[in-house]
């Protein structure tokens, strides 16, 4: 039987009593956590926005979070992997959020998924994809735990506790997945991810959500709930009727189902869902109308890539050493070239280069793009 927790949360002043609740209701979290335990908490942390604007899991959810975590006797750890547009874009997503600071104070860890490395995992049943790049700190916890942000997304509709682990791929990754072009392909590739990190409870930040444009477009809007589950695909069917959208309809849990995760039946506990009810406004975005193989081949020319200026290189080998995918090749002369079929785009190598020698180029398309969105 697959339980989802609901109760009260009217404002982020009740955060850690509400959130004590529903692990409460849930027989607590010591359940899944053994003390010495490394413990993955993945909030969402989508884009450099503040608290207020409802776009990333609030630090009051995080920190209390941590702090449960460590009362099991864990060690947390926060970690994220921020939106596909630039390099750099979680460092800041962490700051600008109040996570970092807040997930500090509480005692907690915390990891940049673009700079921790990421390893190449064989997906098991695959629908989309058959091997992953994931990143490295999702795969060295022992226990992880979805911390996701009640919102609307113009492509999978709803964006919940499943979803919130599509920022555990480097850019590369999600770049592909995306250019499925079909929104019940991308359910499946987010299946995929869901089924290599298999997390093993969520709790989500529906204090304040974001309906219309989400996941980061959208208007903040009371929703005024903590919820929780040891099955993130309970907690999303439970939350996205709880929204008023047909849950069954969601891409990402008609994927994850179709891979055998989660039950179509959860039961609630705590405060009755009929009493939290309310109706979103769905995203006006979406799929583009244009033709699948036109989106796909244009795609191709939105590219942000890594290149060593050879004139600032000293050849000391940082990059080389920790690039995960071995996308940098030594030539013979003992210079350094970035093999751009091979590399995944997580711009490792750009932060660990002591000579500022990696610099970012952008194809005639992504500097379009990226000009008009900035
Ligand atoms: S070349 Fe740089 S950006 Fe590309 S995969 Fe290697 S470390 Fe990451
Ligand atoms: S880390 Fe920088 S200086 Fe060192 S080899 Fe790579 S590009 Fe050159």
């Amino acid at each position: 039987m697959n339980k989802v927790s609901i109760v009260r949360c009217p404002d982020y002043s009740n955060t850690k009593r509400a959130i004590a609740e529903a692990l409460e209701l849930l027989d607590g979290l010591e359940n899944i956590i053994h003390p010495g335990d490394r413990v993955l908490l993945k909030p969402n942390i989508l884009a450099a926005s503040p608290p207020e604007s409802a776009v990333t899991t609030h630090p009051l959810v995080v920190a209390s979070m941590c702090e449960f975590v460590l009362q099991a006797g864990g060690k947390p750890v926060v970690g994220d992997g921020a939106g596909i547009s630039r390099p750099g874009a979680t460092s800041k997503a962490l700051k600008v959020s109040g996570i970092e600071e807040a997930a500090r104070k509480a005692g907690a860890e915390v990891v940049n998924f673009e700079t921790a490395g990421f390893a190449l995992v064989n997906v098991p049943d695959p629908l989309q994809f058959r091997k992953l790049y994931i990143a490295n700190p999702v795969l060295e916890a022992d226990v992880v735990i979805s911390l996701p942000k009640l919102k609307t997304h113009e492509l999978t509709y709803y964006t919940g506790a499943v979803k919130n682990f599509f920022g555990v791929l480097p850019l590369k990754c999600r770049k592909e997945a995306h250019l499925l072009g079909k929104r019940d392909l991308f359910g499946e590739a987010v299946a995929d991810v869901y089924s290599v990190v298999r997390p093993g409870f969520a709790v989500m930040d529906g204090v304040i959500g974001m309906e219309g444009n989400g996941p980061s477009h959208g208007k903040p809007i009371n929703s005024g709930v903590i919820l929780a589950s040891q099955d993130c695909v309970s907690l999303d069917i439970v939350a996205a009727e709880m929204i008023g959208f047909d849950p069954l309809k969601i891409p990402t849990t008609v994927g994850v189902m179709k891979k055998g995760f989660g039950n179509q039946c959860p039961v609630v506990v705590g405060t009755p869902l009929k009493d939290v009810k309310m109706k979103f406004k769905p995203s006006s975005g979406g799929v583009s109308t244009a033709p699948s193989f036109l989106t796909h081949h244009l795609g191709k020319y939105y590219k942000i890539y890594p290149r060593i200026n050879r004139r600032k290189c000293t050849h000391c080998g940082a990059c080389h050493l920790n690039c995960s995918p071995h996308a940098i090749e030594r030539l013979e002369d003992g210079s350094f070239r970035i093999n751009e079929e091979k590399c995944i785009l997580c711009y490792c190598c750009r932060e660990l280069c002591p000579n500022n020698a990696v610099e970012i180029k952008k194809s005639l398309l992504a500097k379009l793009l990226t000009e008009m969105t900035t």
